[in-house]
Parts: C-alpha cells; structure tokens; sequence
C-alpha cells in the first residue's frame, strides 16, 4: 500500500476505453431473489451514456441463481450443486433479458455469453471467447456474461462470478474492472461489527493486507465476499489493469469509478502487462503437477530468464503430460507455471541428467523441460 491505510486515490489520467463492470447477487436482486429493478436501471442508463461517449462496455454479472429461486419459490439459496446448477437455468434467461430490454431504451445491442473457465483452460477456446468478444466490441454490442452454471460451478461454489469478471478483464485486455457490491469498499474490519472499521482508499500492496481480516461471509444470494473480490482484483492489476471495488447500490458510485474519480478501493496496476500467451498460462490454464527444481536452477528461471533444463529437476510430483502446465517450485515455494515438453513418466527418468545423457535415454528428447517462452514467474 503506498503510504500508510487508507491513501488518497490518484486521478487516472485518460478516459477509459474499454471496461468492465460485475454486478453481484446481492447488487442485482433483493434477499428473496427479486430484481433490484431500480438499481439494475440505474447501472444500465450509466452503462449506456459511457458507450455512448465511445467506450466499450463489457457486463459480467450474477444473480441466475437468485432469479431462479424467486421464480421457483424457493425460499433459501439451496446448498446442493445441481440444485444451484438448475436454479440458474430457470433464473439466466430472465436475468439476461433484464439487461437487454434496460439497454434497448438507450439504443445499446446487447449479447448473452456463457463462459466457464474449462473452456478458458484450452487455448483454443480462449482465444475463440476473446476473438467473440472483440467482434461484439466492434459491433459496439455490449456482451452481458456470466459463467455458465449448467456445465460449471466454480462461481457458484466460491466467487459469485469476481473471478470470471478478472478473467474476462485479462481476456478482452480492459483498461479497468469494476466490481460493484453490497459495501462502500474494502474495510479495515467488518464495519458492521466494528465501528473503527475504516474504508480502504487504495490498495498498491497486497501484503500489506494481511493486517486485514478480509471477511469470507457472502450475501444470502451468492457465494462470493470481500475476500474473492480482492483475489480478483490482485490477479487483474497483476496482469496490468486497474479495479476498483465500489458500491452498486450509492447513487453515482459507478459512474465516480468508470471517471477514475475517488471511489471505494481502487487497486493500481502492479508491473508490466504479460503477452496474451503469458496471462492465459498464469491465470487459466491449471496446472497438473509440480517439478522442483534446484537453487542453480530457480536462479537461472528467475534472474536469467533462462528455460528450465532436466539438469535442475530434484522432484516430479504429479501426473501430466507434454503440453500440460505445471508449477515450478524451488524451496517449498512456487516461483513459476510453465507448459512442459515432457510427460511426468519421461521427467522422472531424466531429471538430474545433463541434455547429453537425457538423449542416452529418451532420443528424441528437446533439451528444455520448460521452455522460456512457455514460462511465466508467479
Ligand atoms: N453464476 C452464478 C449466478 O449467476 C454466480 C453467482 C453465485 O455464486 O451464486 O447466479
């Protein structure tokens, strides 16, 4: 954090181009599962006068499962996945069109999109989502997305889409991701119980928040909190872009936020934005084992920028194969995520040897285990 908690928020010094806006659960329905109507017309007429100012709008938003369960009648959240799984199928549709009929009063087209990080974790299919994506921002459709919850349910088990909004922030390269919640920001301490709490300004070291407890509760809609709202927000402004966690329900939040004006907690962006190939591998693409690697070797990854060779490999842990990604660790920490060119079988053969030896026992082996250029620090 720069300074001591909480800073002045800093002015962004250009208009936004591109963004993108979550709304959770609790932002988009009441406790029993009904539309906040007025807040989710106020966003929109708010969205829309930004596209119509030339930038371009990426929605993410929540609350399937909550529309489900007013529509069911149900009175609770259920617990059970295929529950929630079936909840937000009734709830999607009638979600989507809210947004939908909101923005067609300002004129603004809009597209449904289902995302799930499965489809993410296959470059492939990252790429199609990102290359759907642009095309709607070039048609200047506004995409309304959230996690497809019939096939999926990493939102629905923790999250309440804030990973799937950082994830889509990455993928479309926004210039900022706003999260918008039932709270001013991110508290000292739960400002409900303890009324030191104090709002956190700006956040520029993760850290720092340690002294924090970050709270885990989530609404009695979704299953997200504070806590995943700030891993969003780290693994966004660690890919380069600003977020900010603001209030939906304050009158002119949203619109403070998108004007880079002081609101709620903003996170500045930490370092250099990664190659696309980069980011895909550090932020969707799980990894499937672990290769350990020795000092000389971590050193070489580390300061050298050097691929990772059999020679440096003590331990293989896991089962994978070529192609698949795998954490690098070197001390009982991890330092990296790379795409291996071996199966874990191979590596467990050669690690320790030299390239000339590795030859000796697999031929038509590639001198790197992990190349640099599939090699990302973490
Ligand atoms: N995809 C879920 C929904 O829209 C996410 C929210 C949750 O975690 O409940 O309802």
């Amino acid at each position: 954090m720069r300074g001591t908690l909480p800073s002045a928020t800093r002015k962004l010094s250009r208009a936004m181009a591109r963004v993108v806006v979550k709304l959770g659960s609790s932002i988009v329905a009441h406790d029993d599962g009904s539309p906040r109507a007025e807040v989710l017309a106020a966003v929109c007429a708010e969205l829309a006068a930004r596209h119509a100012a030339g930038e371009e709008i990426v929605v993410v938003t929540s609350g399937a499962i909550a529309r489900g369960m007013r529509v069911l009648d149900l009175p609770l959240r259920p617990s059970a996945i295929d529950a929630l799984q079936a909840a937000s199928a009734v709830g999607q549709g009638k979600l989507y069109r809210v947004y939908d009929e909101l923005l067609r009063e300002h004129g603004v087209t809009t597209a449904q999109v289902l995302l799930t990080f499965f489809d993410l974790s296959a470059r492939t299919h990252y790429l199609n989502a990102r290359q759907t994506l642009r095309k709607l921002l070039d048609w200047r459709v506004v995409p309304v997305i959230n996690e497809n919850d019939t096939t999926a349910t990493d939102e629905i088990s923790f999250g309440d889409n804030d990973f799937l909004a950082a994830q889509v922030a990455i993928l479309v390269g926004a210039d900022l991701l706003v999260l918008l919640t039932n709270t001013e920001g991110l508290y000292t301490a739960d400002p409900r119980t303890d009324p030191a709490a104090r709002l956190v300004e700006e956040v520029a070291d993760f850290a720092a928040l340690d002294e924090l407890s970050i709270g885990h509760e989530t609404s009695a809609l979704g299953s997200g909190g504070m806590r995943s709202k700030v891993v969003a927000a780290e693994m966004a402004t660690a890919a380069g872009l600003p977020a900010v966690i603001c209030s939906g329900l304050r009158d002119g939040a949203l619109g403070r936020a998108l004007a880079g004006e002081r609101e709620g907690t903003r996170f500045p962006p930490r370092g250099a934005r990664y190659s696309s190939f980069k980011l895909w591998l550090r932020y969707a693409k799980p990894s499937r084992g672990t290769v350990v690697v020795d000092a000389g070797a971590a050193r070489a990854l580390r300061e050298g920028g050097r691929s990772l060779l059999p020679v440096g490999i003590v331990d293989v842990r896991g089962s994978f194969d070529a192609g698949d990604a795998v954490e690098v660790a070197a001390d009982s920490r991890v330092i990296g995520k790379g795409i291996t060119s071996y199966a874990a079988v191979e590596l467990r053969r050669v690690k320790g040897l030299k390239s000339a030896e590795v030859r000796e026992v697999l031929p038509r082996a590639t001198d790197e285990a992990v190349h640099r250029d599939h090699f990302v620090l973490t």
